[in-house]
């Protein structure tokens, strides 16, 4: 069964208690901004999200999309969904207000976001990248073309896509092949194959913007040849109706093992009238706009799974009756004991929990970067928080939607053999967790970003917008016994994050196989550090609202126990990545390749 209610004292705990002294927060573009209204937000929010899209999850996954006479259709109750969806301003929470959206922070979107993938990921996508085309074309299109198409794409009226990918070209991008020929008009005549276009085509909007990569006939080879084009499926009248129907069709969408009622199209590009976004050739630092957007945005959906996976295995864990507890027996009046009484099945949901508080921690943090990034009161702050921003870019999303997958396979394993069954509702998890990993650049691909680009980037300055803050409160919290265990976790794996960056930066100079073969583990290193950071500063909120008496007995001794079992049991993982980085890449590519 698909249980899932909003986890919103979490989600208030990480937007209003645990960030304060992140020097991101107190921005006066949201002065307006009170725990009240946020409380609103998420209360409605969670309603839209358990009322209107859980119960088109199942059935979503059931019906998938299908494709009759060139044009897409979305399973069942997906166009009402979209519609309650986009009149209610859901898919506009973050957008500008110049354009018609809210203009609400990140901090808070995020939080909408999770719910949103939580309850039905495939929906998630259509809204996602829709934003993430949105602040590609406000960052680099020209006035005429922001003024034509994003109030409709923020009033939910039209969709947007990302359209990189061709058959033989997927994370090099350097071998696109798509064309763009200039017309006399000014504006270019677009012509080649795109595979894996996620809702490249649907029946939710009355029209669909793809973003599309393609080279100039001048362009030079490589990625440094690359140019992007906004291509709408219907060119706009004078009245800024969609009308004609431009030359970019869906000829086929692919059965996929998970995402089904997300619509991945097979798009073919006849000539299709497009406009340039951006300078010529340099396409990709436009397209980079959405994709970073989207990247943290995969990372949300691999926690949204998460907790999605952790609450249906609690329901379980409480409901299934099987064996008799080690310690005696507890509920003598039944048959066997509830599951939950087992060590291992306590283990596996103290995973799913820590795991899912931890990234709920780290996505908030960066949330509240990404507003600074954007709104903070200098460019010295919204320096720092860009740098920020763009180191844990690769660490959110490829360690939340690691975890992600982890935790929906521990919620499979909850359920025992009926965890395989369809009707346990627990397996879609699963399959719907592991796109997250692969789409958006492979989550391999990530960890080279943040070793090759964002560790060195800057004489390391990103790096700093990390440590600091990390070893200050090491520091700060030194003599403070009551967190003493926490800080000894903390400055452990702190000490071997700083030792493996030194060692990657020593030998990647010499030899980049020596960066390429650490960068996996180094990835999931750096984000235990963070997770046990954002975990040492809850135990000392929840210290101090205990301590005070404030109340809310039961949730913060709660936080102060998850914390303790993710130092005990899972934070020791950083030891073993430290190992792994450490004895280099010589058993990875001393092998023959002919033994293989
Ligand atoms: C359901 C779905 C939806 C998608 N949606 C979109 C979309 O909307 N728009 C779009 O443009 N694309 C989309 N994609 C494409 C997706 O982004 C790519 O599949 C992904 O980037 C990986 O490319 P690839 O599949 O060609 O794998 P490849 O690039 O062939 O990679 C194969 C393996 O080799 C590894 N690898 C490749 N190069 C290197 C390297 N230099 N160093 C180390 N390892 C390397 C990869 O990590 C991976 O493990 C979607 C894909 C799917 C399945």
């Amino acid at each position: 069964m698909q249980i899932y209610s909003a986890p919103i004292r979490d989600m208030q705990f990480v937007a209003h208690e645990l960030h304060t002294d992140d020097g991101f927060g107190g921005l006066p573009a949201f002065a307006e901004i009170t725990p009240d209204l946020v409380e609103a937000v998420l209360t409605e929010g969670a309603k839209i999200c358990e009322g209107v899209l859980l119960p088109l999850n199942r059935s979503g996954d059931e019906e998938g999309c299908t494709l009759e006479n060139g044009a897409v259709r979305t399973p069942a109750g997906f166009i009402d969904a979209w519609r309650q969806f986009a009149d209610g301003g859901w898919n506009a929470l973050v957008l500008p207000t110049q354009w018609g959206g809210q203009g609400l922070p990140e901090s808070v979107g995020k939080l909408v976001e999770e719910m949103i993938c939580a309850t039905n990921v495939s929906f998630s996508l259509y809204p996602g990248l829709t934003n993430g085309a949105i602040a590609a074309i406000d960052a680099y299109a020209s006035e005429e073309l922001k003024q034509a198409y994003l109030p409709k794409m923020v009033a939910g009226e039209w969709s947007g896509t990302m359209c990189l990918t061709e058959p033989h070209c997927g994370t090099d991008l350097g071998l696109l092949r798509t064309r763009a020929e200039p017309l006399t008009d000014g504006s270019y005549a677009v012509s080649g194959a795109k595979i894996f276009i996620s809702a490249g085509d649907q029946d939710l909007t009355g029209n669909i913007v793809h973003l599309v990569l393609a080279r100039l006939p001048d362009a030079p080879k490589g990625v440094k040849g690359i140019s992007l084009f906004l291509v709408p499926k219907l060119l706009p009248d004078d009245a800024g109706n969609p009308s004609i129907r431009n030359g970019a069709t869906c000829t086929a969408i692919e059965h996929k093992m998970g995402i089904k009622a997300s619509a991945t199209c097979q798009m073919l590009f006849e000539d299709a009238k497009g406009w340039l976004v951006g300078q010529p050739h340099r396409g990709l630092e436009a397209m980079f706009t959405m994709m970073n957007a989207e990247r943290v945005g995969v990372g949300i959906q691999g926690l949204g799974i998460g907790e999605a996976a952790y609450q249906s295995a609690v329901w379980y864990a409480k409901d299934r009756l099987q064996g008799r507890s080690l310690s005696g027996v507890k509920h003598p009046d039944k048959p066997a004991d509830p599951i939950i009484v087992h060590p291992d099945v306590r283990r596996m949901l103290l995973t799913m929990r820590a795991w899912n508080e931890g990234c709920r921690a780290i996505a908030g943090w960066v949330a509240r970067a990404l507003d600074a990034e954007k709104h903070g009161v200098d460019a010295e702050q919204r320096a720092r928080a860009a740098g920020f921003v763009a180191l844990m870019t690769p660490v959110v999303k490829a360690l939340f939607t690691d975890l992600g997958l982890e935790s929906a396979s521990l919620a499979v394993q909850v359920y025992g053999g009926h965890g395989f069954i369809r009707e346990s509702g627990v397996e879609q998890y699963m399959r719907d967790a592991r796109i997250a990993m692969l789409y958006e650049g492979t989550n391999g691909i990530q960890a080279l970003d943040l070793v090759g680009r964002k560790l060195p980037a800057d004489m390391g300055r990103n790096l700093r917008g990390l440590f600091h803050p990390i070893s200050a409160f090491i520091e700060d919290n030194a003599g403070d016994e009551a967190l003493a265990p926490t800080i000894t976790g903390l400055k452990r794996a702190f000490e071997a994050l700083q030792g493996a960056t030194a060692m990657i930066a020593e030998r990647g100079l010499r030899d980049p196989e020596e960066a390429g073969a650490a960068a996996t583990d180094y990835l999931r290193l750096m984000g235990l550090v963070a997770m046990a950071y954002c975990f040492a500063k809850s135990v000392k909120v929840a210290q101090a609202q205990l301590a005070a008496g404030t109340g809310e007995v039961g949730f913060y001794t709660a936080k102060i126990a998850t914390a303790r079992f993710f130092f005990d049991r899972l934070l020791p993982q950083a030891t073993a990545a430290f190992l792994a980085i450490k004895a280099g890449k010589a058993s990875i590519m001393a092998f023959d390749e002919a033994a293989f």
